[in-house]
């Protein structure tokens, strides 16, 4: 069985890690497309960004996390559903590979909104954007306003307002939904509020219910009418999926992620399967599609890989039945946010579980213990405790979650 895997992200690493005895004994080859073959690990994207750890931390080659795969460095441009095959184009030109079972997961871009974002923001998510962000860091700003308020931009407000802390530096982040990290809200209010506290002790000006209109070279446009003059502007603001071409035509919910079954097969589509944050994959429990972060990535391509065998082998697909385990961010050294199965806890206990659990799951031993040693380094040399915020401008200015 030949299976063509588009996308090197943590669904096709772990669809593989399932699949490994198939993959040695010569039942199953895969090829992996993906450009620069390498993977991405975004749970630390903040403690780079804050300087805890260096950027290639974060990347991982596939040669090292997939040894048997055959690897294309390059970028699906056509699938040929009815052919089973794929053009991919490569530095060296255009080729087609053939497959019998095609993995779509190619995962998620950051979304283009605002307008203006492209052109005078810097990308979280796309590799060359972070690249230039992390070196944009270290040259001389003063006004920094982060798009979006969900956990991502809160995790990454606090890493660069930790770092630069008593800089003289102004940091913004603005919001368009009424309360800020909706991903805890409303069952963990009181780790939104914790989160909501610590921007505050760095001095960050956090500003909800209000939308970026436009992103500009001096500043950022709010649809209220208020500019916010800012050197830098990083958005976070929405992930959407990315659209491989030549798969227009197979079912998706309205924000563009593929219909797949419980068995993780696009629907009507035997012969097609997805995962992570380009699928809408059932929960076992409420049948809603599971959230897009990396935790369900994994799992799905746990149970995608060992589907893959099972059919192979004649044998019924199994139902993805993870339930879900909690959330967790990082607010700075010791400071964290967590719930795990249904029990929310904050500060250092929260800081190193996370910490832990991230380490667990970096796809690298290798980069894993590279990965432990810098942070019990910064831990143990970099550590100071911000001083509360005495700045009146920098009170809580999301109602909501004083109210609570
Ligand atoms: C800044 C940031 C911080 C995050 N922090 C966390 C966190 O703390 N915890 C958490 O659980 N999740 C976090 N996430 C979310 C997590 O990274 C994603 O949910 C996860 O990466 C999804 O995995 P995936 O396998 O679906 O896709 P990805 O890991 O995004 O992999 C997609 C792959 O497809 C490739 N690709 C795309 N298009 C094509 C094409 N046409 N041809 C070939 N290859 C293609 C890409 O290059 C990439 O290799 C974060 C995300 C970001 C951006």
């Amino acid at each position: 069985m030949r299976v063509l895997f588009v996308g090197g992200g943590y669904v096709t690493v772990w669809a593989h890690r399932a699949m490994r005895r198939a993959i040695r004994r010569g039942d199953v080859t895969t090829t992996v497309v993906a450009p620069g073959l390498t993977h991405r690990f975004h749970g630390f994207t903040g403690e780079v960004l804050g300087d805890l750890l260096p950027p290639r931390r974060l990347v991982t080659d596939l040669a090292e996390l997939c040894p048997a795969a055959t690897l294309v460095d390059g970028t699906v441009t056509a699938v040929d559903l009815e052919r089973r095959r794929a053009t991919v184009r490569t530095a060296d030109g255009v080729t087609e590979v053939e497959y019998d079972q095609l993995v779509l997961a190619a995962g998620s871009s950051d979304s283009r909104t605002p307008p203006g974002i492209g052109a005078h923001g810097y990308s979280a998510k796309d590799p060359a954007g972070f690249a230039l962000l992390h070196r944009r860091l270290a040259q001389p700003w003063r006004d920094l306003v982060v798009v979006g308020g969900g956990l991502a931009g809160a995790e990454l407000c606090a890493a660069i307002a930790e770092r630069f802390r008593d800089d003289g530096r102004r940091i913004q982040l603005v919001h368009s939904g009424p309360a800020l990290v909706p991903e805890l809200l409303p069952r963990y209010r009181g780790l939104a509020r914790y989160v909501h506290r610590q921007l505050d002790r760095y001095g960050v000006r956090v500003r909800t219910g209000t939308a970026v209109r436009e992103v500009g070279p001096t500043g950022v446009a709010l649809a209220d009418g208020t500019l916010l003059p800012a050197d830098l502007v990083v958005s976070t603001s929405g992930q959407r999926p990315v659209a491989v071409p030549g798969t227009e035509q197979l079912p998706r919910l309205p924000d563009g992620r593929l219909r797949v079954d419980a068995f993780l097969r696009v629907a009507g589509r035997p012969e097609v399967w997805s995962g992570g944050d380009l699928a809408a994959v059932p929960h076992i429990a409420s049948g809603r599609p599971s959230p897009a972060n990396a935790l369900w990535a994994i799992k799905h391509g746990g149970r995608l890989g060992r589907n893959l065998v099972r059919q192979l082998r004649g044998r019924t697909p199994r139902r993805f039945g993870y339930p879900g385990l909690g959330r967790s961010a990082c607010l700075g050294v010791g400071k964290g946010a967590a719930h795990l199965y249904g029990v929310p806890f904050t500060g250092w206990l929260a800081w190193f579980t996370r910490a832990v659990f991230f380490l667990a799951y970096m796809p690298s031993r290798r980069q894993a213990r590279a990965a432990a040693g810098e942070l019990l380094t910064a831990v143990r040399t970099r550590h100071r405790r911000p001083s509360p915020s005495t700045n009146p401008s920098t009170a809580t200015s999301d109602p909501s979650l004083e109210q609570a």
